[in-house]
């Protein structure tokens, strides 16, 4: 039998539907300006982005303290990817448990000082399965407004009821969990706990208690917290002081430098998630390059105090210069509300040297479309100032 279909050079009929469905949704996102493309971006060192063979100072890059270039974090990752190969080889449940795995999720746990860590593929793997453990069809999930959007995938695979809560409002959230606690099983609030778009930090310390009041679970995302707020202890301190917040993820892929996400808790939990988080148990093992090198940039974050507060006194001496109010993370949002305005100063910025990505909806709530600046240990105080003065000047002439 021959099958026209299969003729080579054909276009099935099949074919020319997906093409068709995919060209209209692409029509429609471009016709919004949401369009959006990959740009080649090479780092040739931390602070730096070479697009299109020119080179720009970064200001859009989470990789805070410059780890991922760090002599002794490169060094680390090279001796282990000789040892142990490049691939981890299978799920960490199967044959992909490489020895690092424990020297990580104790480091981890001491930061954090927490008894117990795991560690997952990414922070995204980390939340998309760990709140479905935690959580399910009989529960109650109260989040952030403007929490990450892996913590809203993670909820919707729990199936619970979610709530939503106006951004950093402990009094929604005590009027909620009033509410509506009653009449579920369990109640796990989630925030960000530095906002990943706004660089503000979220109030724990009440949401804890109001946990405890009301017998639900806090869970924090610490992706933008660890390495570079309280001494690089992260956003489970509040002025020098540990908040026992229960579930605190995080990502190895910021200031960290390389890739993988975590879960600090108590033992038992970090047992149960072992045995039951999907998106470890079905998904291959890190890198043992990678795991190596998260050690070594873990033990730096731990010792270096002028390190791990570098980025935060860039961003403060920024927000002065230009007339920001005082930032509580090294993330610095210069709302511009439009996506085309937001657009055309990236732009000019780029123009001027300075890599500054323009982030827009649906990223960002719609009209409130933002240039996002993130500092570096990397950077020189002379660039900070040099960036400041670009900002000025492209803010003051649209
Ligand atoms: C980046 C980010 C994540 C995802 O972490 P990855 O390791 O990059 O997958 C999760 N939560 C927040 C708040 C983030 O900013």
């Amino acid at each position: 039998m021959t099958n026209a279909a299969l003729a080579p050079g054909r276009r099935t009929i099949s074919e020319e539907f997906l093409r068709a469905f995919a060209r209209e949704k692409l029509t429609a996102l471009e016709s919004q300006g949401l369009l959006r493309t990959l740009a080649e971006t090479e780092r040739p060192r931390a602070g730096r982005a070479d697009r299109a063979d020119h080179e720009l100072v970064s200001f859009s890059c989470n990789d805070y303290l410059g780890l991922s270039h760090h002599p002794d974090v490169i060094r680390a990752s090279e001796e282990a990817t000789r040892q142990y190969g490049v691939g981890a080889g299978g799920s960490r449940l199967v044959s992909g448990n490489n020895p690092l795995y424990t020297r990580l999720e104790a480091v981890l746990a001491r930061i954090k000082g927490t008894e117990d860590a795991v560690v997952f593929g990414s922070g995204y793997l980390a939340n998309i399965g760990v709140i479905p453990v935690i959580a399910g069809p009989d529960d109650l999930i109260l989040m952030d407004e403007l929490c990450h959007a892996c913590l809203y995938a993670g909820a919707t695979l729990a199936r619970s009821r979610v709530i939503r809560f106006g951004h950093r409002n402990t009094g929604e959230v005590a009027h909620l969990l009033t509410r509506h606690r009653h009449s579920h099983r369990h109640c796990l609030v989630l925030t960000d706990g530095v906002f990943s778009m706004d660089g503000d930090r979220a109030p724990v310390a009440d949401l804890l208690e109001l946990c405890e009041r009301h017998e639900s679970w806090l869970m924090t995302d610490d992706a933008h917290g660890l390495g570079v707020v309280e001494n690089g202890r992260g956003s489970g301190v509040v002025e020098g002081r540990p908040v026992p917040i229960p579930l605190q993820m995080g990502t190895l892929s910021k200031a960290v430098g390389a890739y993988g996400g975590y879960l600090c808790t108590h033992t038992e939990v970090a047992d149960l998630v072992r045995n039951r988080a999907r998106s470890l148990l079905y998904t291959t093992g890190l890198p043992p390059g990678n795991l190596a090198a998260t050690i070594a940039a873990l033990e730096i974050i731990e010792t270096d105090i002028d390190l791990v507060n570098a980025p935060l006194r860039h961003a403060r001496r920024f927000a002065e210069a230009v007339g920001l109010p005082r930032p509580a993370s090294p993330i610095v949002p210069i709302l511009l509300g439009d996506v085309e305005p937001t657009i055309r100063a990236a732009q000019r910025l780029e123009e001027l040297g300075f890599l500054v990505v323009a982030i827009r909806p649906p990223t960002v709530p719609e009209g409130t479309a933002r240039l996002r600046c993130t500092f570096s240990a990397s950077h020189t105080e002379d660039e900070v100032d040099r960036f400041a003065a670009a900002v000025t000047d492209v803010l003051e002439t649209p």
